[in-house]
């Protein structure tokens, strides 16, 4: 990667839990880029943008040295880095600029489920099987606990029955790989999801530029997907309930409807899901017809 380039750089998860959603949101910002399976770096085709395709783990650190100017990464992994990279005096400073609205996960401890377990000082001399080992030191030292890492980069959930260590601390979603393993959840130490960082030192202003339009596009992105358009045929007697029950709807578009006086269209846009059980209660109301649809993009 050319420093001066005037090419932003982005870097993503090559193959991973947070590529797919990384290169959807890009496009979803009106970036194009065409992947080939094999290469590091993709260049976009519609703006000065270049991917830089890698490790998770590697992101972090990349965006620190400023070798990258954007990531896409877990907060797992950037505070990881960062406390890795803070006890080893290296550069470990980072701009958040967006929390994003995918890769989420919890870092919890788990103890193998035939064991007692009262509480976090019953790990007091243990040894804890982790890839986070950082993260993991600096909760037990908050808790005010002894207990050592044991490190490993993968297959952490079977180092407990392998004899390796007496608990484990990995990432969980539903569970269901610890409940394979024997293991039951006891302490969430982290809780993460996807983060757009950018590095350290200010940008050329070109640069800016692009990233100074990407923000309100991923804001109306991320907006977008939790909001839905719904229409419906209400009565005129219940308008105010029912605008009571739409969730987060802003002010409502009434129209008249043909052939009726009793009933008009309500159009709104609504910030929250629909659920089914809302729907109902709108139908009993005397609601009918009542669509709800996804937005593609919104801008304020
Ligand atoms: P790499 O080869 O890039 O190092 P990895 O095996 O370390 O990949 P993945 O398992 O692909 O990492 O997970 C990447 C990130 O996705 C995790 O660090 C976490 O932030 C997030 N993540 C983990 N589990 C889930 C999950 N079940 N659902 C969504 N996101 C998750
Ligand atoms: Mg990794």
């Amino acid at each position: 990667v050319d420093k001066n380039s005037q090419r932003l750089t982005i870097a993503i998860q090559k193959s991973g839990r947070l590529s797919k959603e990384s290169i959807a949101l890009l496009q979803a910002c009106g970036f194009k880029f065409s992947l080939h399976e094999a290469r590091l770096l993709a260049h976009s085709s519609n703006q000065p943008v270049d991917l830089l395709r890698v490790r998770d783990d590697d992101i972090p650190g990349l965006v620190m040295d400023g070798v990258v100017d954007l990531g896409l990464v877990g907060e797992n992994v950037l505070e990881e880095v960062r406390l890795e990279r803070q006890a080893l005096n290296l550069a470990c400073s980072v701009q958040r600029l967006r929390a994003l609205d995918f890769g989420q996960c919890r870092l919890s401890i788990a103890v193998p489920k035939e064991e007692g377990y009262r509480g976090v000082q019953d790990l007091e001399g243990k040894r804890i099987a982790t890839t986070y080992p950082y993260l993991l030191q600096n909760y037990l030292k908050q808790q005010g606990v002894n207990a050592s890492n044991a490190i490993l980069t993968g297959s952490v959930e079977v180092a407990p029955r392998a004899g390796l260590a007496d608990a484990v601390c990995d990432l969980v979603s539903t569970g269901a790989t610890l409940e394979a393993n024997g293991l039951v959840e006891k302490e969430v130490i982290f809780r993460s999801q996807a983060q757009l960082i950018q590095r350290p030192e200010p940008l050329s202003a070109a640069k800016q530029a692009i990233i100074d339009q990407l923000l309100p596009r991923i804001d109306g992105v991320q907006m977008a997907r939790e909001s839905k358009y719904i229409m419906l045929h209400a009565p005129v007697s219940q308008l105010e309930q029912v605008v009571e029950l739409l969730p987060g709807a802003e002010r409502p578009t009434i129209l008249p409807l043909s052939h009726t006086e009793e009933l008009v269209a309500v159009h709104v846009v609504s910030t929250e899901k629909l659920f089914w059980e809302t729907m109902e209660q709108l139908k009993a109301i005397g609601c009918s017809s009542i669509l709800v649809m996804p937005i593609e993009k919104m801008m304020g």
